[in-house]
């Protein structure tokens, strides 16, 4: 069977090697869990290369593999880094011909869009359309199959309120600005994401009115992704899909999506898991290996 690699490298790297669907032996993780280490933030584009290389290395023992897929978090363009909002050091980085000397065949893609290929992959969806929204400190969109675009999903225009500026990319009303964990973090300075969830069920109606909003926001870019793609499944994954009430996202999409050849989409939450987008990136790369 082929023997492919997968990684995801965002705030961390993990490694596998993935044979038919399915990550065999252990997973490699840097930093080693338990590190005191900050991660990648702040290490410089190279070094993240080298990194990357070392843990595929530990993860082959030196043997040949066919192809090897990065799912790395921004947007990536013909393997090259563009942008990385939380990996700023990255911008420019070739990552895929700093590794090309190596492996024979790589292929580095958006992590989402690793997410949603390991999904379709361990769901038995490989000849669907699959979309994932990513809930953790940012927001990332993914879709498979993997299309020609930018698909910065996360960035949707979801409010026309001038206040609503506390996305990352320093853009104003944002899906992620309000959504997200870093962004929520800046809107609340008193409380913690988690802190306003529990006291909007407690029924504090401050936080009551921002959850409705979270779900408002993420409904209504998922409209627009039905509006420009067409109705279908929308996984959710990430950290935070711990906070998605999926039954008030069904009623503020319905709300949204009137259209009746455009009903009918739905949202599952799938756990966040290594294993799916190590699967994912090798999966991309395996599909990739005959166009490339
Ligand atoms: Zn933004």
């Amino acid at each position: 069977m082929t023997k492919i690699v997968g990684v995801m490298a965002s705030e961390r790297i993990v490694a596998g090697l993935v044979e038919g669907n399915q990550v065999m032996g252990p997973v490699r993780v840097y930093p080693e869990p338990g590190s005191s280490s900050e991660g990648l933030y702040g290490v410089p584009a190279e070094e993240i290369g080298e990194l990357v290389r070392r843990q595929i290395e530990l993860v082959t023992g030196g043997a040949a593999v066919e192809a090897v897929g990065i799912g790395f978090a921004g947007i990536i363009r013909d393997g090259r880094i563009e942008e990385s909002p939380n990996l700023q050091q990255t911008k420019g980085f070739y990552l895929q011909g700093a590794l090309g000397n190596a492996f024979q065949r790589v292929l580095v893609l958006n992590d989402a869009d690793a997410m949603a290929a390991g999904i379709a992959a361990t769901h038995g969806k490989l000849e669907s359309l699959v979309r994932v929204w990513t809930l953790g400190d940012g927001v990332g969109y993914g879709r498979y199959p993997q299309a020609e675009g930018v698909w910065e999903g996360g960035h949707i225009v979801v409010t026309l309120d001038p206040k609503d500026k506390f996305c990352g990319c320093g853009g104003v009303g944002h899906l992620e600005g309000i959504v997200g964990h870093a962004a929520m973090r800046r809107r609340f300075l008193d409380m913690e994401p988690d802190e306003v969830f529990a006291e909007a069920k407690a029924g504090d109606a401050r936080c009551a009115s921002f959850v409705r909003l979270w779900h408002r926001a993420l409904a209504a870019a998922t409209a627009t992704s039905i509006h420009l793609d067409g109705a279908g499944k929308f996984y959710l994954t990430g950290p935070n899909a711990r906070f998605v009430d999926v039954e008030r996202l069904n009623v503020d999409l319905h709300d949204m999506v009137r259209m009746s050849p455009l009903q009918g989409s739905l949202f599952e939450v799938v756990p966040t898991s290594d294993e799916i987008a190590i699967i994912g990136a090798a999966v991309s790369a395996d599909r990739a290996r005959f166009s490339l």
